[in-house]
């Protein structure tokens, strides 16, 4: 058994889609990035690396590499599930935190889980995503960012 955690934030900016989890959600912000900036599948993705000893998402995927810039984070989930398996682990579960104050994330959480057990080809039932706001503290919680913790275990 191996256990990986994964963390990341991005800031919202203006005139960006607002992806999460593979989701588009309806917001009139975005988040800001080189790829998507789906920052809820970069924190999954550096869970599951960290649990195989990859190394980490910018280690794999550098945002200085114009091959990803705007690239579906899907795209990156769908690599990184390959370099897993690769090395013989099977995903048992993965447990997702997701902090933000606007948009309310709740409501898409299961679709969220639905998409990221059809990428990872597991049962949704192995998939959890938690979503609560920052109690308006800090940059979170005056709604300048997303955060995004996630942790993994493979077998
Ligand atoms: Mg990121």
């Amino acid at each position: 058994m191996r256990i990986g955690f994964g963390y990341d934030i991005h800031r919202f900016a203006d005139n960006r889609e607002l992806w999460l989890g593979g989701i588009k959600i309806p917001y009139d912000k975005g988040l800001l990035g080189h790829s998507d900036a789906d920052v809820l599948l970069h924190a999954v993705c550096d869970a599951l690396l960290g649990a195989s000893g990859e190394g980490d998402i910018g280690k794999l995927f550098p945002d200085t590499d114009p091959k990803y810039k705007d690239i579906s984070s899907i795209y990156l989930l769908e690599e990184v599930v390959k370099n897993v398996s690769l090395k013989g682990f099977v995903i048992e579960n993965i447990d997702v935190t997701v902090i933000c104050e606007m948009p309310k994330i709740g409501p898409y959480s299961q679709k969220i889980e639905q998409k990221i057990s059809d990428v990872l080809s597991i049962d949704i039932s192995r998939i959890n995503i938690k979503a609560k706001t920052n109690e308006k503290i800090d940059a979170i919680g005056t709604g300048e960012a997303i955060a995004v913790h996630a942790v993994c275990l493979l077998s």
